[in-house]
């Protein structure tokens, strides 16, 4: 057993760690063999691992000073390694996030949302027409076309909110701890920028617009007796409305409120046909 001792200036020091500017060599050592090892680089993750055990098997009372040089390369690793994650996630046309990302979050968040009961939104978007945007314009410029979309369909989200790309011409507004109107009052202003913003000056006789679904899952105390929904079925709710917001003459957000399938802002003169492909719903 070990006599507890008073602590004083001078038994600190003889207790503290060896090394106080940062981590040790064989912590070192393991870290880098770490990052080496999730890139695949068997060879040398295996070598500095190696070098980690020598000196725990040496049994060194003392761990040696790190060398500079060794610092620096776990953090070139560590950099590195967390810019190939942030890479991993982005979509490389439009910079978005990722249908991976997406799936991991919306993971993440209906944990949370089972767990701490916020209301979370999820808005389906597709643009309107966006073949024949690609055979009047050309690929290239429905390339840029889906680029400034992403840009203007992110624009102004509330903290925790984010864009992904849902696949080809389609993507997803996901929007955690809003509430209904909320919800739609920010499916809306992303729709409505889309439809204002000077297409004519990236081509003449350009006109841009998206329709929307959006899919929204309120809160434990707003509906107790509703049974939690995952991802998956809130994907396939704001789908289906956005099936309606097409149906209904594009250029619109669809969401349900009261029962009823209503559609928002400019569009709410407009009759909203019900939804034919019901699927799932509450
Ligand atoms: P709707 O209003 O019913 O959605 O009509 P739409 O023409 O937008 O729908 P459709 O599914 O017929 O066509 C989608 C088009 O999106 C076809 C495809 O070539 C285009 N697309 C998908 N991904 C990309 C991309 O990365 N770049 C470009 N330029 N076009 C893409
Ligand atoms: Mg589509
Ligand atoms: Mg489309």
């Amino acid at each position: 057993m070990t006599a507890l001792r008073p602590e004083t200036a001078e038994t600190q020091q003889a207790d503290a760690p060896v090394d106080r500017q940062g981590p040790g060599l064989v912590a070192l050592h393991e870290s880098i063999a770490t990052l080496l090892a999730s890139r695949g680089q068997w060879r040398q993750a295996y070598q500095h691992l190696r070098s980690a055990l020598d000196l725990v098997h040496a049994d060194q009372v003392e761990e040696p000073h790190v060398p500079e040089q060794l610092r620096r390369e776990v953090e070139l690793l560590r950099r590195e390694h967390a810019e190939a994650r942030e890479q991993s996630l982005r979509d490389s046309l439009t910079d978005s996030y990722n249908r991976r990302y997406l799936d991991q979050r919306l993971m993440d968040l209906l944990t949370e949302h089972g767990a701490c009961r916020h209301g979370l939104a999820i808005a389906l978007i597709d643009l309107d027409w966006f073949k024949q945007v690609n055979d009047t314009f050309g690929h290239l410029l429905g390339d840029r076309v889906l680029q400034r979309v992403v840009e203007l369909l992110q624009q102004g989200l509330p903290e925790g909110a984010f864009c992904a790309r849902y696949g080809g011409e389609e993507f997803v507004l996901v929007l955690p701890r809003v509430d209904a109107a909320t919800a739609v009052e920010i499916a809306e202003a992303a729709r409505e920028r889309v439809e204002r913003h000077p297409w004519q000056d990236v081509a003449p006789g350009l006109r841009v617009t998206v329709s929307a679904g959006l899919a929204y899952e309120p809160a434990a105390d707003e509906a107790p007796e509703r049974p939690a929904v995952g991802a998956e079925q809130q994907l396939l709710r704001a789908d289906s409305l956005l099936y309606t917001a097409k149906q209904s003459g594009r250029n619109a957000v669809a969401y349900r409120a009261d029962g009823r399938v209503r559609l928002a802002g400019a569009a709410s003169g407009r009759r909203a046909i019900d939804e034919t492909r019901v699927l799932g719903y509450y």
